[in-house]
């Protein structure tokens, strides 16, 4: 082995230090249970509680039977299934767009599919806390990138104005901001695209399941129905298992299934996966309900975590951080929580910029009323005991 790379390693492993994560015995749910002990779970993207739900994992196992474990190669190569061609048939019935393009995750939908829309030439505009799926994304993409300071319309604006020489000008946003919990003026946004004559692409990651009544995100919610050339999303947060999808026209994603890399050049998704998320978007779709309850748990948990005092920074999600600042005091508060059972992650650098550490809670259908409230005691006691309310 060569010796600069091992001691390069060796001094890497000394200042990070060794990837550390609790090993769950059970699925993920409501409470977890991790070496035998159960926690109160708030650090799922699991909204709607579907990760776990029995008809969703019967679903899955039947399609592992019928299937097997792997699908062999690229749709392209080794073929398709019913299943892959039902999930992406109901997922642009869902999204109210032509079609649509299952990827393997939501990471590698943007790294792929930014790349194939923006290149030499072009230009992209992204909101300085997006994703960092778009980040690199835009990276990959050669295209000019203008990064505007988060939410700011005047400035993506004087942007858009100032690249009239670019080709095709590609503003990109997440719809819900994963870390802060706030959602973008997608309004506003595809206002300046249309006269600016810019595309917009929308990552409904955090969105869909949790924006609109009937869940189907930011573009619902907002009314902006065929408005947003390139809606994409993830099957691994509300609809609880994993993949990612582009919704789009016809020949959007005809262009896409024909040239995006990282659709291409990559094994899909086994259909037990497929499965799943098409099991989890058929519930979603007939009951709204489950949309409801998601909304009364995040505002009852909210209101009460404001009135003892917590910093809830601007959520208008179902996530809601808990902003300390200091890294060290969130750190410490992370694990005294996790003691006194619950389950929550800390986030700070490189998540979020140095100063502004805090705890990221995330709010589910599949929580009850006693769930939270247990939570919210917890919350108050500790947060007491360490002077941070
Ligand atoms: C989670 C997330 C992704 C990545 O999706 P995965 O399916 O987990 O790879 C992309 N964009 C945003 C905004 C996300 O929050």
């Amino acid at each position: 082995m060569n010796k600069a790379f091992v001691q390069f390693l060796e001094e890497q492993a000394n200042t990070l230090g060794f990837p550390r994560w609790h090993v769950l015995d059970g699925p993920q749910d409501a409470r977890v249970c991790i070496q035998g002990e159960w926690k109160i779970s708030l650090c799922s993207n699991n909204y709607l509680g579907l990760a776990n739900n029995p008809s969703v994992k019967k679903h899955a196992a039947r399609a592992l039977e019928e299937y097997g474990a792997g699908t062999g190669a690229a749709r392209s190569l080794s073929g398709s299934t019913q299943l892959h061609e039902a999930l992406e048939r109901e997922l642009a019935d869902f999204k109210q767009t032509e079609a649509a393009l299952v990827f393997n995750s939501g990471f590698v939908t943007n790294a792929g599919v930014i790349p194939t829309l923006a290149g030499k030439g072009d230009a992209v505009f992204s909101d300085d806390i997006n994703h960092g799926s778009i980040i690199d994304g835009c990276r990959l993409s050669r295209a000019e990138k203008h990064i505007y300071p988060h939410g700011d319309m005047n400035i993506l604006e004087k942007m858009l104005k100032d690249a009239g020489h670019c080709g095709r000008r590609m503003i990109v946003v997440d719809a819900v901001f994963s870390m802060d919990g706030d959602v973008a003026p997608l309004p506003e946004i595809v206002a300046l695209a249309e006269w600016y004559d810019a595309i917009v692409m929308v990552d409904e990651a955090h969105a869909t399941g949790v924006l609109g009544a009937h869940g189907r995100g930011a573009v619902e919610h907002f009314d902006m129905e065929g408005r947003v050339d390139v809606v994409m999303g993830t099957l691994g947060k509300a609809l609880g298992a994993v993949g990612g999808y582009i919704a789009g026209t016809r020949h959007l994603i005809a262009y896409l299934a024909k040239t995006a890399r990282s659709f291409l050049l990559t094994t899909s998704l086994p259909s037990s996966c497929v499965a799943a998320a098409l099991a989890g978007l058929r519930m979603l779709a007939d009951n709204p309900e489950m949309i409801r309850r998601l909304w009364e748990n995040t505002n009852f948990y909210k209101a009460k975590l404001e009135a003892l005092g917590f910093d809830t920074m601007n959520s208008k999600t179902p996530i809601v951080p808990l902003l300390i600042g200091d890294d060290d005091i969130a750190s410490e508060l992370c694990q005294r929580l996790y003691e006194a059972g619950l389950y929550v992650a800390k986030i700070g650098t490189p998540y979020v910029p140095r100063g502004t550490s805090r705890l990221r809670t995330i709010m589910s259908a599949a929580h009850d009323r006693a769930d939270i409230e247990e939570a919210v005691d917890i919350l108050e006691r500790v947060g007491r005991e360490m002077g941070i309310i």
